[in-house]
């Protein structure tokens, strides 16, 4: 099976990494010269557009930013559609709007392209170990086809339903992460401003109900002032906004998602959005005094 990588950023790079590892014939392109250039040191072959990378694969995957951009890969001039064979799987593992994904798959599918959507959740940690969660939408012999390759970027690949269903699932996954940073990060401020060791809290949390895969890694890395990113915050804004774009949709009241949405719009606003999501606690320290 020939395999297509497009977009070799934070997460795209080890991602293609670990399907070149598996020993799958892998092509790639990125806009810079300088993203591609540690996966074709490690022996996969350069494209010099997603058209060409189309041309002569049978499966593409693409990690990009947002719908615009997955547009553009997918649906514009040197895309995917222009150089895609009969037969051709493209799965898009970027996060965008679950409607977004809808429509570039039903855009595709006229053009005899399946398209599944397939976002992820683990951050950088779960892309360089293969050990991504992965919430797909769309076909399920695509799905089966694809399985293979999901195996090697992840322990675990859902099929959750049809088209766009993958991003509905990792629409939840941000409203969880999200509020998790925002929580972990006020119960550190809050210890903080009371003068006891916010590690010395985490420590006693983790074994106990308040446990989570958010206070032990961020948490840690809030302790540690690592607010080197990961997960930029303009990414968790740009998702907390599809999640409240789809509440006004769907008439939905959703105030924890409402709040934190807030606090990711503040970071951007405050010049923080390249930093790491974690980086919110500084901003609750900003604004709480010494
Ligand atoms: P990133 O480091 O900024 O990488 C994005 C890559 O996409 C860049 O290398 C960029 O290419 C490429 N790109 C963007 N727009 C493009 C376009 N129009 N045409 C071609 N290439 C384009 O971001 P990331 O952290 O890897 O995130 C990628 C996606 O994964 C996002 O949707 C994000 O929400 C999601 N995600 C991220 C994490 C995380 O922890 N980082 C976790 C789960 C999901 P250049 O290198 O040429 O600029």
């Amino acid at each position: 099976m020939k395999v297509g990588f497009i977009g070799l950023g934070i997460m795209g790079r080890p991602m293609a990494l670990n399907i070149l590892k598996g020993g799958f014939d892998l092509t790639v392109w990125a806009r810079r010269a300088e993203s591609m250039a540690p996966l074709l040191e490690a022996g996969a072959r350069g494209a010099a557009s997603a058209a060409e990378v189309a041309a002569g694969c049978d499966v593409v995957f693409s990690m990009v930013a947002d719908a615009a951009d997955v547009e553009q890969v997918a649906l514009g001039a040197g895309g995917v559609a222009e150089g895609a064979r009969a037969g051709l799987i493209y799965v898009d593992m970027s996060t965008i709007a679950p409607a977004a994904a809808q429509s570039i798959s039903a855009r595709l599918l006229d053009k005899g392209v399946t398209m599944l959507d397939a976002p992820v959740s683990g951050g950088e940690v779960g892309a360089i170990s293969g050990g991504l969660t992965i919430m797909v939408g769309g076909d399920a012999a695509a799905f089966a086809k694809v399985e293979p390759l999901f195996a090697r970027m992840g322990k675990a690949a859902t099929l959750i339903g049809g088209p766009g269903a993958g991003q509905v699932a990792k629409a939840c996954n941000q409203i969880l992460t999200g509020v998790g940073v925002l929580a972990v990060a006020e119960a550190f401020n809050f210890a903080r401003k009371s003068g006891v060791d916010a590690g010395k809290v985490r420590e006693a949390l983790l074994g106990g109900f308040a446990y989570s895969r958010i206070l032990e890694n961020h948490g840690q890395r809030m302790l540690d002032r690592n607010f080197k990113p990961g997960f930029k915050a303009w990414m968790h804004q740009k998702d907390m906004n599809i999640v409240m774009q789809e509440a006004h949709r769907l008439g939905l009241m959703l105030p924890s998602s409402a709040a934190t949405a807030q606090l990711f719009n503040a970071m951007v606003g405050s010049g923080m959005g390249e930093e790491d999501s974690v980086a919110a606690l500084k901003l609750l320290e900003s604004l709480s005094g010494e």
